[in-house]
């Protein structure tokens, strides 16, 4: 194994050029051409030698060398047939990666986690094309993939709706989901001079560090997050009316007006007042009221 050679503008150029590759916008193509972010990430993802790191969209393997470098093996997944005879020749010099041409949102990725790293838990880096970072952040969360933690790279508005809280305006369903799972840290910002070609907007690195057990206890998961859902849908609405207005919940007014009331924010609180804590005890709440209570017009 050697040094990583990539993740310079020239040597990424060179690449590029030697093998006449055109960048597919649909695949969210972005490279990294900054060795420092790349140290960055490797370091807030805290890799050791025992590590099994699963990464998604290696591009031309710049961000794979280094992780090859730090851990155990690396299993890559990347979309584009295109780069694969890429990923052979500057991956050539490394024994630990192993290079999936598929695309990650159709793969089962628990089942990928058990054939490679007998089900123990991997970490999951990776420079994330922008159009599917919350399907495969709530899709790893919520089919319980084992994982340690999550260092991705994502547009910086979704990393600060990821880590933000009640009263903020980015605070949402993302931001709720992910901190039932985990504790999100913004690691570093990242200018668009930084990747080839340059996105429109700034990125930044997040590390999710997945909790041992949730923070909050939750008779039904799938009632807490249709809630949670059912509440950002309609932000500009109360909380009683947006619960009320939605089809996926489907309950009379008087057990949504009184677990609203129960909660002692008002009968005017709007759901973005609300932290995970008080979403698990309202949907507790309704869980256990709900049983026999349906709506009488449906
Ligand atoms: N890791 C490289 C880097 O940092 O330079 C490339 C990052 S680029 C933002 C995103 C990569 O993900 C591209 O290589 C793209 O082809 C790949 N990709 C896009 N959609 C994908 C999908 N659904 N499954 C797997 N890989 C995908």
């Amino acid at each position: 194994m050697g040094k990583p050679i990539l993740g310079n503008p020239q040597k990424t150029i060179e690449i590029l050029q030697k093998y006449q590759f055109t960048f597919q916008k649909k695949f969210g193509q972005n490279f990294l051409i900054d060795t420092h972010v790349l140290d960055k990430i490797i370091c807030a993802a805290r890799i050791s030698k025992e590590d099994t790191i699963l990464e998604i969209g290696p591009g031309i393997g710049t961000m794979t060398q280094y992780l090859a470098e730090a851990s155990r093996q690396v299993v890559a997944v990347e979309i584009d047939k295109n780069l694969i005879p890429i990923l052979s020749d500057t991956l050539s010099g490394y024994d630990n990666v192993k290079i999936i041409n598929e695309d990650v949102l159709k793969l089962d990725i628990a089942g990928l986690v058990r054939e490679e790293n007998g089900g123990r838990s991997v970490k999951v880096v990776a420079n994330l094309p922008y159009y599917i970072t919350t399907p495969i952040i709530m899709g790893i969360f919520e089919n319980h993939v084992p994982v340690e933690s999550i260092t991705v790279m994502v547009q910086k508005e979704v990393a600060d709706r990821m880590q933000t809280g009640p009263g903020n305006k980015d605070y949402g369903a993302l931001s709720l989901a992910v901190q039932y799972y985990a504790i999100p840290y913004i690691v570093a910002n990242v200018p668009p001079n930084c990747f080839m070609p340059r996105p429109k907007v700034g990125s930044a690195v997040i590390r999710l560090t997945r909790h041992d057990r949730p923070p909050v206890e939750v008779a039904d998961e799938k009632l807490m997050f249709d809630i949670i859902r059912a509440s950002f849908n309609q932000r500009r609405k109360t909380l009683v009316n947006g619960l009320y207005n939605s089809d996926m919940l489907n309950l009379p007014k008087e057990v949504i007006g009184e677990a609203v009331e129960r909660l002692g924010k008002g009968a005017g609180v709007r759901g973005e007042a609300l932290t995970l804590e008080e979403f698990a005890r309202l949907s507790n709440d309704i869980a256990t009221r709900r049983q026999g209570s349906k709506r009488k017009d449906d």
